[in-house]
């Protein structure tokens, strides 16, 4: 059987990093054959709804005409152009103008990456350039949270708090420092939100303080924290690390790679509490999934800094020979107007809506501990006592669990090894497919510890 001689191939040759939670090396791959809006079909003709968008990517959902068009009539017409020696093509300009329209205030000037991780390693090297052409080269220490995932780089691992991306690299590198994560489910402020928000504000001005502000480049963030368990900070929490941000004279970056192009009922999560950081840093929903790209995006007055202090002695030397790649750019643009002229983020938010919604009613359950989420960003945190918020023993490897139990019912989910289930469906739902991807929630709850 086809499927069969793939795994095979799959176990003798494809690396897998990232641990499959269906049991790689006994059952091997689950090989994926087609999608069509939110639904997936594997090798054996089963069909599954894809409650995760591949990995938080596939926003305009599958199978997108227009998209496919875009992205055929590219290939045909130009299939490549550098953005060196001054050369370019027609789709990066627009989506870069596009971009600098939809994103919100000042933020203007787009550099074009092939995803997330180099987008952070872009904005990282940009920040650099930008106060060595200030006169200030001792500012280079970068704050982020716990929790928080900016990448699996070198520079993008090490601003990144999973222990997993630190083993053997020897990051956090000397300029790379946390800060505790806003969560209030886990906290020690509780579920006093004000307080949450004024222990991050306090422990960011400690942490400048402790490291000297003259040292002190930027604080990266996620406005919804997605790989470390989808941790929702309190409303005016984004909005109070921003201002703290501006009085201690660091810039503000948000990593909106999970969170943008409508994930969270919003064409971007700053807009919640009107923040508009200094650079933004984006990927997955850019494309949608279809081709890889991200950006890192930053305002005018950062790139006017940077190209007034770019000379012979302070070049800026950062390129890549897929930045702006015309086929992918192509496909943004057409799936910006899926997201703008096409409703879907309005739709996104409406279905998010209705997503929390279901998932809320599911709190009610023995395992459930919190649902949480903003638009279709979504979790619920499985604890074994839900009195004393208990995590599951890891021996129980409730993750893997989830995922193929969650599987055999007909549903894609994250499931976090230490028992958080993530939910970012496409935003092209449908009214009853939210109603199903809860419902079989539902059922994998019910049978997951049988
Ligand atoms: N930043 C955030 C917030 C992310 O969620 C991710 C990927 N999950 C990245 C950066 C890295 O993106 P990529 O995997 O495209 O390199």
């Amino acid at each position: 059987m086809l499927s069969n001689s793939l795994v095979e191939l799959d176990r003798r040759h494809l690396i897998h990093p990232v641990a499959s939670y269906r049991g790689h090396e006994e059952r091997g791959v689950t090989v994926l054959q087609s999608a069509k809006g939110v639904f997936v079909t594997d090798a054996q003709g089963r069909e599954l709804i894809d409650g995760f968008a591949g990995l938080w990517c596939v926003n305009a959902g599958y199978g997108q005409p227009s998209v496919v068009a875009a992205a055929t009539e590219q290939m045909q017409r130009l299939a490549y152009a550098t953005g060196y020696f001054d050369l370019g093509s027609e789709p990066s300009i627009r989506l870069a103008a596009e971009l600098a329209d939809l994103t919100p205030g000042d933020l203007s000037r787009v550099y074009f990456t092939l995803g997330g991780s180099d987008a952070v390693d872009s904005a990282v090297r940009f920040i650099r350039y930008y106060f060595n052409a200030l006169g200030k080269p001792e500012k280079k220490q970068v704050i982020t949270l716990e929790q928080g995932y900016h990448g699996s780089s070198t520079t993008g691992s090490g601003l990144t708090a999973l222990p997993v991306f630190h083993k053997g690299f020897d990051v956090p590198l000397p300029w790379q420092h946390r800060i505790p994560s806003p969560f209030p489910y886990r906290s020690p402020e509780g579920e006093d939100h004000r307080a949450v928000t004024a222990a991050s504000v306090a422990a960011l001005r400690d942490k400048v303080a402790e490291l000297g502000a003259d040292t002190v480049a930027a604080f990266f963030c996620e406005p919804v924290q997605g790989s470390g368990g989808v941790i929702v900070p309190p409303d005016g929490w984004l909005r109070a690390m921003r201002e703290t941000c501006r009085e201690l004279g660091i810039l503000f970056v948000a990593d909106e790679v999970i969170t943008g192009f409508g994930r969270t009922g919003t064409m971007f999560a700053c807009e919640h509490e009107g923040v508009v950081p200094d650079l933004m840093t984006m990927a997955k929903g850019l494309t949608s999934g279809y081709v890889p790209m991200g950006a890192v995006v930053m305002s005018e007055p950062v790139y006017q800094a940077i190209a007034d202090g770019a000379g012979p002695d302070a070049p800026v030397g950062h390129g890549f020979t897929y930045s702006g790649h015309p086929v992918s750019a192509a496909v943004g643009l057409a799936v910006l107007k899926l997201y703008t002229e096409g409703g879907l983020v309005e739709n996104g938010r409406r279905m998010g809506e209705r997503l929390m919604a279901g998932l809320g009613a599911l709190a009610g359950h023995p395992l459930v501990g919190e649902a949480r989420g903003r638009g279709m960003l979504a979790a619920l945190e499985l604890v074994s006592h839900k009195d004393e918020k208990r995590k599951f023993d890891p021996a129980l490897k409730l993750g893997e669990r989830i995922f193929a139990c969650a599987y055999e019912n007909g549903l894609i989910v994250r499931a976090f090894p230490d028992g958080v289930i993530g939910f970012a469906p496409p935003l092209t739902c449908t009214p009853d497919e939210i109603d199903l991807i809860v419902e079989r929630t539902r059922k994998t709850l019910d049978q997951v510890l049988d």
